[in-house]
């Protein structure tokens, strides 16, 4: 069995030895496409076999640098040792018996740890749900259950889910919301400090944005109508968006004078990723509630909202739970995931992959015009790509760079509202040879533009 274990046994190499997608994976997406409904798509045509530390090996026996993570999920490494064990003794003692019908102490750990490590030392309780959207949507329950209030302000280019209501808090049409309508009602959007795009240029972007969104919520909604402001400390399907310095704190402020709850999606930015526990801790902004999914557990589903024990207590008995939220396997691999993110320090982890990507990569942007921008923290790092000489979006130089990668054996992503950024997310415990190998393929694709 050791041969077909997955886990950081795993040989840390990338090796491409077949077209990708190879035979294998292309018999695999034959049967795919009769069986699975076409709305699923998929990032890279291969199938995964094994995945471990910083790779991830597909059936025809390709390795692939892995800089994605399953979308940021797996920040600790596939099948981390501290995951596979707390889970798989969590599977023998038992599976499930439904939170809000017998209670377990896994699910009250984590949301101990929940309340040790997310920001402010105020008095906190958490609830636990099994994805982002999910928790998104709690989180405005429990918002609009404490205040009263319907209103619900989300920003340019947020991304918060594919549910009803969190289609509706999202930015982006296509591919999230398209045909998808009606949406929620009651949701309001108002600008983003993106210091890249801002019409004014990057100096003053915070105040300006800032102004014009407070602006906005006051003329056009009413503070008083507002329960939730809920934004990402870095916009992640946006393009890794850094508001400018000073835009989060104000709008912050702007909700507590106002009695609005300030809810920081972390969904992405969370544990670990950016070089702290969570992203807002950069600009000291302690949310009133945050939401937590992706890297929490090391791959299983769990979600979580997190906040001021007494807005968390606003809701009535019974009215929030779910049948396998926070089931007690996802649980252990989340106390597991937090374990190694612990022992292994990897916060320092994650702003080691920025030391070495992000001089990379600028050092690309002196060279290749087509670079508008480096930017992002710790190992949340991205290229928005461009005309040369222009801000105009450039999808296609894009997908090109994607595919060139894939091709030579590294899994990057891309993102954006104008689908024209490469985003790196590797998970934090990558070698660094590793991480330095998929930046020359990076920047050999960069190279084939020209
Ligand atoms: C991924 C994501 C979500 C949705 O999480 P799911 O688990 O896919 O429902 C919500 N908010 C942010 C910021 C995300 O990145």
């Amino acid at each position: 069995m050791t041969e077909l274990s997955g886990g950081p046994s795993l040989p840390q190499e990338r090796r491409v030895v077949t077209a990708v997608p190879g035979p294998k994976s292309q018999e695999l997406m034959a049967r795919k496409q009769s069986t699975v409904a076409g709305g699923v798509g998929a990032v890279m045509p291969v199938f995964a076999a094994r995945a471990g530390g910083g790779v991830l090996e597909d059936v025809d026996g390709n390795s692939f640098i892995d800089l994605g993570s399953g979308i940021a999920v797996t920040s600790v490494g596939n099948s981390d040792p501290a995951v596979v064990r707390r889970a798989a003794e969590q599977l023998e003692r038992f599976t499930h018996t439904c939170a809000m019908v017998t209670p377990y102490e896994g699910y009250v750990e984590v949301c101990e740890e929940l309340a040790r490590l997310t920001p402010g030392d105020h008095a906190k309780k958490s609830a636990l749900f099994n994805s982002g959207a999910e928790a998104v949507e709690n989180a405005v329950k429990i918002a609009r259950s404490h205040t009263g209030r319907q209103a619900v302000v989300v920003f340019d280019h947020g991304y918060h889910g594919r549910t009803n209501l969190t289609m509706a808090l999202t930015a982006k049409n296509m591919p999230y919301k398209h045909g998808f309508g009606p949406f929620a009602p009651e949701v309001y959007r108002v600008p983003v400090a993106y210091p890249f795009r801002w019409p004014t240029g990057p100096d003053n972007c915070a105040e300006e944005a800032a102004a014009q969104a407070i602006d906005q919520i006051t003329k056009q909604v009413g503070a008083e109508n507002v329960a939730a402001i809920v934004i990402e400390p870095v916009l992640g399907e946006g393009g890794f968006i850094e508001p400018a310095k000073g835009f989060l704190p104000a709008i912050r402020q702007f909700a507590a004078d106002n009695g609005i709850v300030f809810v920081a999606d972390e969904i992405q930015s969370g544990f670990c990723r950016t070089g702290q526990w969570f992203a807002c801790e950069d600009e000291g902004v302690v949310p009133d509630l945050i939401t937590t999914a992706k890297g929490i557990a090391g791959g299983l589903p769990l979600a979580a909202v997190t906040g001021r024990a007494e807005i968390m207590d606003a809701v009535h008995s019974g009215g929030l739970g779910g049948t396998y939220g926070g089931n007690p396997v996802a649980c252990a691999a989340a106390l597991g995931a937090i374990e190694t993110m612990r022992e292994l320090d990897l916060n320092a982890k994650a702003r080691r992959i920025e030391e070495v990507m992000k001089p990379r990569l600028e050092k690309a942007a002196e060279r290749y015009g087509v670079i508008g921008e480096v930017r992002g923290r710790g190992a949340m790092i991205a290229i928005e790509l461009v005309k040369p000489g222009t801000k105009e979006p450039n999808p296609e130089a894009t997908a090109a760079v994607a595919k060139h990668c894939h091709q030579a054996g590294v899994l990057v992503l891309t993102t954006g509202t104008y689908g024209n950024v490469v985003r790196f997310l590797p998970p934090l415990v990558i070698g660094e040879d590793l991480l330095n190998e998929g930046l020359d393929v990076v920047e050999e694709a960069l190279a084939g533009l020209e």
